[in-house]
Order: structure tokens, then C-alpha cells, then sequence
């Protein structure tokens, strides 16, 4: 549908990544009228799928929580999804995440002083008695080793060195019901996901405008103006911003480290164990590595992770993503830094997937500067590295509410960008 420049929208929502689009349902279903722009040709922001030398790959986010699942359904938005499980390789150990029953029972019975000891420390953190990060935690709570590295892995899965990552983190599951303890992907992949969010918002009176980049906004006698690159201007009496809101962070705040990527289609004689999502190799000692690529050093060993997209494909083959991070600083690696990687994960990615190197029909090496320019979003899993608050949902000078993964609430992981998109949509209408 095409905008009307002289029509004046109750809400105009920028951003139709899993925020905007939440937000946008959510105000569009109360009886206001809304306009939803993006910049891309696609909805779904970090979440949904792009084509690579005429095979589609998963562009970033994969994995989701029970709380994404509940809140797309009091959207009545069709979505199907299913729970896979996450296999981590830990030397000789197969661990499933996230840390379950099973972890907890073979944690008791194999090393009953490192389960007391993981207890302690927890009734001390949630005393806040110290620990105010996780590297700190499990340092000073638990000795070297599995058990040790495994309380790590979020940090390694948010792209932070254990050392950045708040302990608080892991209490945000059930403080704010995210649901990741129970994690979901949706039949089909995530641009099918982003896609039926579209199809409920349209369907229900929204305009959906794609392709067209928001230039400039303003407030002008009580009215929001939106100055779009084809030099039109849209007005309305609420804006929601969802983008990166860059901005709001002092200059010098740290960022999480930009993930890298092989994108990889494999044969599909090749198979990929059934009810698995993502399959990890998780090297010992993580307060090793992670510092040194926090630092911008190469590890001698690093984690890398794999996972298959869930889309409709060719019938002789499937895609594959890779994520790693490469030292600090390094976003555009030179054909050499690629195959230094390139020779660890070939030397591990057997154990992950067996017979997965003779299967490879295409790959394709995505640093973060080559992510950047091809979907215009940061492939940092944590933007910013943030302590304290996040920053709130409203400008208080202009009025502009705030959504997305940058701000309020804590978490950063698409659980937090909906609950963000609700959130603002709950405050305007309320308003
Ligand atoms: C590599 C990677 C893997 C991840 N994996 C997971 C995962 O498995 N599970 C999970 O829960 N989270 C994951 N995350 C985090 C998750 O992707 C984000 O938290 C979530 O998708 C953010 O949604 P959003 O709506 O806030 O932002 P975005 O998805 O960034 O959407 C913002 C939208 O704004 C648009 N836009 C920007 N500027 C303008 C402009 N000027 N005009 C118009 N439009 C504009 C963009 O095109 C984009 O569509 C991952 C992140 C990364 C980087």
C-alpha cells in the first residue's frame, strides 16, 4: 500500500524489525492508524533471510523464548513454532543448553563440591552480595573447568567476554519472561516469521511501506514529521523509533564484538541430527579466548557455532550458518586472517557435523564490514555494553518513544526487542 503524504497517522512507527512490527500490531489493533516504514526491502530487520550466490541463509537471529511465542500469539499472529534442542561440545562432553534437569543432576552426582559451591555463589548473587558480573561469579565461585566454562557460555553467546557480561543477565529470563530456558524456532525460518508479523499488521488496516529511509524527524507545532529519502514528508501525533538508537550511549561506550561468518549450503546427504537447532564447539577456558579477541588478539582456540536454516531449499541441498568472532578490531579480514579461521573450524567441525567438509557445495566468508553493507544492521549480538539501565522508551524532550533491542527493556536478544515494541504500544495507547 502507498503512503499518503497528506494523510495525518495517528503513530508512524521506523523500523519494521521484531520491535517496530510488535508495535506497530499492538497500536494498529487499538484503532489507531498506522503507518509502518523501513529502510530495506524486506520486513524483519536482524531477523529473516537474504540470498548468497542464489542460495537463502539466515541473516542473524535463529533461536527464540517462550515469552516471543506467547506475546505473537496474543497477537494472533500465525506462527508455528517448534523447540530444538542446543548441543554443546565441550572436549569429550556432550552438554545440552540451555542447563536443564539432566545438567543439574549430572552436576550433583560427578562433582557434588562444585554444585554446592554453584549454589552458594547463586544465593549470594541474588542477595547482591557482590559478583556484579558473570566473569567475576564464576571465578570466585566455582573452580576451573566444565563447570566453570559452561556458567560462561551466555557470555560467549552474546558476543562479550565474560568480565562485560552483568550477572544480572541470567536473573532476566524470569524477571522479565523471556523464556529462553525453553528456546523455539519458527517452522519455516525467521523470514517467515517477520512475514506473517507483516501479514497481520496489513491485514488489520496498517500501511506497510518498505524501501524508503527515514531521513529526518521533527516536531513541528505539535506535529511528528518524517522526512523520507524521496524528499516526501509524512505527519502523525506519535512516533516510535525502532532503529539502533546509537545516540544515546556515551561516545566511548564499549560495544559487544561484531560476529563473522561462514555461510555454508551442504549436501543433504550430509544429515543434521534430527531436533537439534544449533550444535556448539566450545572450547576450555573461556576467560582465556574471550579476552584475547576481546583485546583484538587471535586465540589459538576459539567457539564457533552451527546451526541449519529451516527454509524451503533445493531438494539436493541445505544452508548452514557458521557464527564466530574475530579479535576486536578486525571487521574487513584480509584472505589470510579468513583462512587461519578457517583452518580451526575445519580441524572441529567434524566432531559438530560428520562429513560436513566433503559436503560443501557453495560457502561464502561474511565479516562484519560485509554484513554492514549488505543488510545495513550492526552484527553485534550485544550493541552496547551496558552495566546500568538501558535507555528509557521516551525522549523526554521531543516525545518520541523508543523500541528495539537498544533500549529498555534489559536483554539483549530479540525476547527484549518485543517486550520493547509492546511496551511503547502500551504507553501510547494508554497515553
Ligand atoms: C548475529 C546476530 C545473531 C542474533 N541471534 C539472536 C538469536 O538467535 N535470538 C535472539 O533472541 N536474538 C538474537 N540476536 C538479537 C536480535 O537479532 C535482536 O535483538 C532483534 O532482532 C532486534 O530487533 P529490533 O527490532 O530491535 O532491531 P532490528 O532488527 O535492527 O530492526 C531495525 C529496523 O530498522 C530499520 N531502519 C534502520 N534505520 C532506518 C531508517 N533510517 N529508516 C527506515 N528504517 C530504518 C532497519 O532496516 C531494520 O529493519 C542476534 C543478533 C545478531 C546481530
Amino acid at each position: 500500500m502507498v503512503p499518503q503524504s497528506n494523510t495525518n497517522y495517528d503513530v508512524i512507527v521506523v523500523g519494521a524489525g521484531l520491535s517496530g512490527l510488535v508495535s506497530a500490531i499492538k497500536l494498529q489493533r487499538s484503532g489507531k492508524r498506522v503507518l509502518l516504514l523501513d529502510k530495506n526491502e524486506r520486513v524483519g530487520g536482524l531477523c529473516g533471510t537474504f540470498t548468497q550466490g542464489g542460495y537463502e541463509f539466515t541473516i542473524a537471529c535463529n533461536d527464540f523464548g517462550q515469552g516471543l511465542v506467547k506475546l505473537f500469539k496474543s497477537l494472533d499472529v500465525d506462527v508455528v513454532f517448534e523447540q530444538k534442542k542446543t548441543v554443546v561440545h565441550y572436549l569429550d562432553a556432550l552438554i545440552e543448553a540451555p542447563l536443564g534437569g539432566a545438567f543439574i543432576k549430572a552436576l550433583v552426582s560427578n562433582e557434588p563440591k562444585q554444585f554446592l559451591r554453584f549454589i552458594g555463589g547463586l544465593i549470594k548473587a541474588m542477595l547482591g552480595r557482590g559478583f556484579p558480573v558473570l566473569g567475576q561469579f564464576a571465578e570466585q565461585t566455582l573452580a576451573p573447568g566444565l563447570v566453570r566454562d559452561i556458567v560462561q557460555l551466555p557470555a560467549y553467546l552474546m558476543g562479550v567476554a565474560p568480565y562485560d557480561l552483568p550477572s544480572s543477565f541470567i536473573g532476566l529470563d524470569g524477571k522479565y519472561g523471556y523464556g529462553y530456558t525453553k528456546p523455539a524456532t519458527p517452522v519455516g525460518g525467521p523470514q517467515v516469521m517477520a512475514d506473517a508479523l507483516a501479514k497481520r499488521f496489513t491485514s488489520l488496516g496498517g500501511v506497510l511501506c518498505l524501501g524508503v529511509y527515514a531521513q529526518k524527524q521533527v516536531l513541528l507545532d505539535n506535529q511528528y514529521q518524517i522526512l523520507i529519502d524521496s524528499g516526501e514528508i509524512y505527519t502523525a501525533n506519535a512516533l516510535v523509533n525502532s532503529t539502533e538508537q546509537v545516540s544515546l550511549y556515551e561516545h566511548n561506550t564499549k560495544r559487544g564484538v561484531p560476529l563473522s561468518m561462514l555461510l555454508l549450503t551442504i549436501d543433504k546427504s550430509v544429515e543434521f541430527p534430527v531436533g537439534v537447532h544449533t550444535l556448539v564447539h566450545y572450547p576450555p577456558n573461556i576467560e582465556t579466548w574471550f579476552p584475547q579477541i576481546d583485546r583484538g588478539e587471535w586465540p589459538e582456540a576459539f567457539a564457533f557455532h552451527i546451526f541449519k536454516s529451516d527454509i524451503k531449499g533445493r531438494p539436493d541441498c541445505y544452508t548452514l550458518n557458521c557464527f564466530f568472532y574475530m579479535p576486536r578490531g578486525i571487521t574487513s579480514p584480509s584472505l589470510q586472517q579468513q583462512q587461519r579461521y578457517r583452518t580451526y573450524i575445519d580441524a572441529h567441525i567434524e566432531t559438530l557435523l560428520p562429513g560436513v567438509l566433503s559436503g560443501i557445495q557453495y560457502e561464502y566468508f561474511m565479516s562484519p564490514d560485509d554484513f554492514e553493507t549488505r543488510h545495513g544492521m550492526s552484527s553485534r549480538v550485544m550493541p552496547y555494553i551496558h552495566q546500568g539501565a538501558k535507555p528509557d522508551n521516551i525522549d523526554l524532550e521531543t516525545g518520541i518513544y523508543r523500541a528495539g533491542h537498544t533500549v529498555y527493556p534489559p536483554g539483549d536478544h530479540a525476547g527484549a526487542a518485543v517486550l520493547s515494541g509492546a511496551l511503547v504500544a502500551e504507553k501510547i495507547i494508554n497515553a
